[in-house]
């Protein structure tokens, strides 16, 4: 496992997205809130932290806070709109505070659809700036991008357009537009259709695939990118067996998430993929189960895939994938049921090979950190750990005690 907390630092910004997850609130981390969170990061033995917001770079702690968290062994990253990492002082003040890894938003490589889709004039010619300033350092780059009813036919485009000005881009992340927290609840004319999406997204990964790039997409279902399954947020989360913390700067506080399926339709019963499938987005109402259909593939190699790419995590536990080994294969004609892992079919899981070199796919290399989950969106509130999972924990800081000291 590598898991990996977030802190929003502030929770205002200087864009002003049409479909913000996470919209103003007058509340910011400060350093030494920052210092405890972080420190329970590392007794819960997380990989990282994401710094994140609101836009974290109008916070004037951050590079404090970037070189405390890099102090205490983490892996520090951060999402940003990149409008002030245009500025090349700025840019360097957070690498040489220690900053190693960032996702830069950005949405549709069409000027004026992107000043729309942020709000906020000139936002792509700014962003532009912050990657060329960021080529120069080691930091390495994500891009995260939304996926709306506006950018939902041309990512394809996007990715050859951040191919031809950004080559050294090599992973990109698309979440699917959660309808319902922040500003997309009432600009509900954000969302797209899942079938709206599906040949730009598809032809999107298949160029990233081909060129040796990698990539994340969440909360679509698996049944609108079957080829690429093991590029999905949820499925690799759900082989993994990981959770998350979230310190949110408003009403939800302190999240930790450890189920990552969705809603599933009557059709998901018969379909094979239901075992490592996050299913269809379930709130807001506004993505409609009839455009699910029951796939009949083989999920076993998809989770072999996922275990190959842990090969050189140091987080990796065996254990976690044990079950997974007893997926059915599709041709037994096995009605699912719910939530369980169906009969030992005998195949058991392959060890992840020692060589990255024995792997035929472009894609296939070390895992590095930069390729796993880098879930921009996460406005998933679930319940907070149960005073069992904290007993078995004695030392950690108990995140109600987090979030109460936190709050106004
Ligand atoms: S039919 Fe259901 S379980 Fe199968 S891929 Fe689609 S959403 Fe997932």
């Amino acid at each position: 496992m590598a898991n990996i907390g977030y802190i929003q630092m502030v929770r205002h910004c200087n864009q002003n997205c049409g479909f913000c997850s996470n919209p103003e609130t007058p509340f910011f981390h400060d350093l030494e809130q920052v210092h405890r969170i972080v420190d329970d990061f590392v007794v819960r033995g997380y990989f990282g932290v994401i710094l994140t917001g609101g836009e974290p770079t109008l916070s004037p702690i951050l590079p404090d806070a970037i070189r405390y968290a890099r102090a205490q062994g983490l892996h520090v990253r951060m999402i940003t709109n990149g409008q002030k990492l245009a500025d090349p002082a700025y840019c360097d003040t957070v690498w040489q505070a220690g900053l190693q890894h960032v996702h830069v938003s950005i949405h549709s490589h069409k000027h004026k659809l992107e000043d729309f889709l942020t709000g906020t004039p000139g936002s792509l010619d700014w962003a532009e700036k912050a990657l060329a300033n960021l080529a120069k350092t080691d930091i390495t780059v994500n891009i995260n991008t939304v996926i709306n009813r506006y950018n939902c036919d041309h990512l394809h485009e996007n990715i050859e357009w951040f191919i031809e000005h950004f080559p050294f881009i090599r992973h990109f992340v698309w979440n699917n537009l959660d309808p319902s927290i922040g500003r997309a609840t009432t600009n509900n004319y954000f969302t797209p259709k899942l079938k709206d999406l599906e040949v730009s997204l598809h032809k999107a990964m298949r160029r990233l695939h081909e060129t040796g790039r990698s990539f994340r997409v969440e909360r679509v279902p698996l049944c609108y990118m079957t080829e690429f399954a093991h590029c999905s947020t949820e499925t690799r989360k759900i082989v993994k067996s990981e959770e998350r913390i979230v310190h949110f700067l408003d009403q939800k506080g302190t999240v930790r998430q450890t189920e990552w399926g969705h809603l599933y339709a009557d059709v998901c019963e018969t379909c094979t993929l239901r075992s490592v499938c996050g299913g269809l987005f379930d709130r807001g109402d506004a993505y409609d189960p009839a455009e699910l259909s029951p796939v009949f593939v083989d999920p076993r190699p998809i989770v072999q895939r996922i275990v190959d790419d842990l090969q050189s995590d140091p987080a990796w536990r065996r254990e976690k994938f044990k079950n997974l080994a007893t997926l059915p294969s599709p041709h037994q004609g096995q009605r699912y049921r719910p939530g369980k892992v169906q009969a030992p079919t005998g195949e058991r899981l392959v060890e992840p090979s020692r060589d990255p070199k024995k792997h035929q796919d472009p894609t296939a290399r070390d895992w590095h950190p930069a390729d796993d989950e880098q879930d921009a969106d996460f406005g998933l509130l679930v319940p907070a750990e149960t005073e069992s999972e904290r007993a078995a924990a004695p030392g950690r800081v108990p995140l109600d005690r987090l979030a109460a000291e936190r709050a106004p």
